[in-house]
C-alpha cells in the first residue's frame, strides 16, 4: 500500500489531521497514525522497533530510523492506520 496516498491521491496534512490522524514529526518525513483505524498487526513494531515502539510515549519516534526506511515500514500498513508525507 502506498502509504502517502487515500484512495490514489496525495494525502494532506489537513486531510490527515482532519480525519482523526495524529502527527509525528521527522526532519525528512513526517509520520501520521490514527489509533481508530489500527488493527494490531503489528507489522511497523516488527519493521522498525527504533521508530515504532508500543510501550513509549510517544509511540512513533520518525527520526529513530533512516527516512526510507521508516516510508517502507509505513507501506506495510494493512490498514491505513499509518500514513506519511515526505519533506
Ligand atoms: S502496522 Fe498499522 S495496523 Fe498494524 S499495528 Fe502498526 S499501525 Fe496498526
Amino acid at each position: 500500500m502506498d502509504a502517502s496516498k487515500f484512495d490514489q491521491e496525495p494525502v494532506t496534512e489537513e486531510s490527515l489531521l482532519e480525519n482523526g490522524y495524529r502527527k509525528y514529526v521527522g526532519k525528512d518525513v513526517d509520520i501520521y497514525y490514527n489509533k481508530d483505524i489500527c488493527a494490531h498487526i503489528g507489522n511497523c513494531v516488527r519493521g522498525n522497533p527504533e521508530i515504532f515502539e508500543v510501550g513509549r510515549r510517544p509511540w512513533i519516534i520518525a527520526d529513530n530510523g533512516p527516512a526510507e526506511n521508516a516510508v517502507q515500514v509505513v507501506n506495510t500498513c494493512p490498514s491505513g492506520a499509518l500514513k506519511y508525507i515526505r519533506k
